[in-house]
């Protein structure tokens, strides 16, 4: 063989092992077709990285993961669902998506929907939206609509203009969502040989617990996996509807993408729970900020309502028998909310200081 067929024969291999995005990935066990656009920014395929600090706080040989999902393409989960749900709007031929978010859906939406070709009408609740998710929503133009009115009302307002109107809502009860966002249930399998144990996860609008559970449980009866996990969802004390069976009129938490007091998949996230075993717990804003600083200790940066996965498995280690495997979903990127970032750690921080090397160099304690 030539050098240059050698070398050929490496970037057709390259190209072949190049990860397309989760539609390509998974095309059997999604509801798509011949005709379907796939309308993707390669999302999913992120990384499931061994917590070893975490594991020896707990010890007892347990083994934890935390899947990174904050490495999509617009930095969280949502991207696995969007990436679905705008394939097939566009399929559908509609012209424009619209959804309530508390910001990562409305970055997702925006990029997903600009990339279809397709108008982007968001509907955030003013004032509570982290800056980095309200940047992007603006950066991939889409219309942003700020309400004053949490996100539960803005989910009221949208589901009666998709309704009435010829537009596409793109949120977690679009059905298209939950199809694309189980995929994540099968790469943790597919990683770890079998599901976990535990599946710990932060629960909003119970859209993405209800998606897990469904993907083990196709993985489970394809075979391709042995066992099916418990799911563990984790609520902010202030914001718990789900752990405490009553909607919250006025969520509060600094978690502010599980900041929902009536969640609109409620009874599939409950039978997730219920069917697996699993348990609802509600989690202090202490705790939260907590275990966002610890999974800092990993080097690993995620959003505060990611980090009510990691509390949660603290809070409720105790119920975990020796030698399990857990997995915590970790499902947006820390850079989303860089204001608690900056509120929120323990850094050494040194400012105005002169540009002197000696200065400097006494500081650093050489
Ligand atoms: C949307 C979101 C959640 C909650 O997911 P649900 O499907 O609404 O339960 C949790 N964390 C982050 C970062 C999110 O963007």
């Amino acid at each position: 063989m030539s050098i240059i067929n050698k070398i050929q024969k490496k970037i057709n291999g390259t190209q072949q092992n190049e990860w397309t995005g989760l539609i390509n990935a998974y095309k059997k066990f999604l509801p798509i077709n011949s005709k379907t656009p796939i309308i993707t920014l390669k999302e999913g395929n992120t990384p499931l990285i061994r917590a070893s600090k975490l594991e020896k706080i707990i010890g007892r040989n347990i083994q934890i993961f935390l899947k990174y999902d904050g490495l999509n393409p617009t930095g969280s989960f949502k991207d696995r669902g969007m990436t679905m749900a705008i394939s097939k709007a566009k399929e559908e031929g509609s012209k424009a998506v619209v959804c309530a978010s508390t910001g990562n859906t409305s970055a997702s939406a925006a990029a997903y929907a600009r990339r279809a070709g397709l108008k982007a009408y968001v509907v955030i609740p003013d004032g509570y939206v982290a800056q980095g998710k309200l940047a992007q929503a603006l950066v991939y133009g889409a219309e942003v609509l700020a309400i004053k009115g949490n996100f539960d009302k803005a989910l009221e307002i949208v589901q009666s203009i998709a309704n009435d109107n010829p537009i596409t809502l793109v949120n977690s009860v679009n059905p298209y969502r939950l199809q694309g966002q189980k995929t994540a249930a099968f790469e943790i399998i597919e990683k770890l040989g079998d599901a976990p144990d535990w599946l710990c996860i932060p629960v909003g609008n119970g859209g993405n617990i209800s998606a897990y559970w469904m993907g083990f449980n196709e993985y489970y009866n394809k075979k391709k996996a042995k066992t099916l996990p418990k799911m563990m969802g984790y609520q902010a004390f202030g914001s718990a509807p789900l752990v405490f069976d009553k909607i919250y009129e006025s969520p509060e938490t600094i978690a502010t993408a599980i900041r929902i007091g009536n969640p609109v998949n409620w009874e599939k996230a409950v039978k997730a729970k219920e069917e697996s075993c699993g348990n609802f717990e509600a989690v202090t804003e202490t705790e939260i900020i907590e275990a966002y600083k610890l999974i800092g200790h990993e080097g690993i940066f995620c959003e505060p309502a990611s980090a009510a996965s990691v509390a949660g498995l603290l809070k409720n280690q105790k119920e975990l028998p020796n030698n399990s495997k857990v997995v915590c979903v970790l499902t947006g990127n820390g850079l989303k909310d860089p204001d608690c970032a900056i509120k929120n750690n323990d850094a050494i921080f040194h400012s105005n200081l002169n540009p002197d090397i000696s200065e400097i160099s006494k500081i650093m304690s050489l």
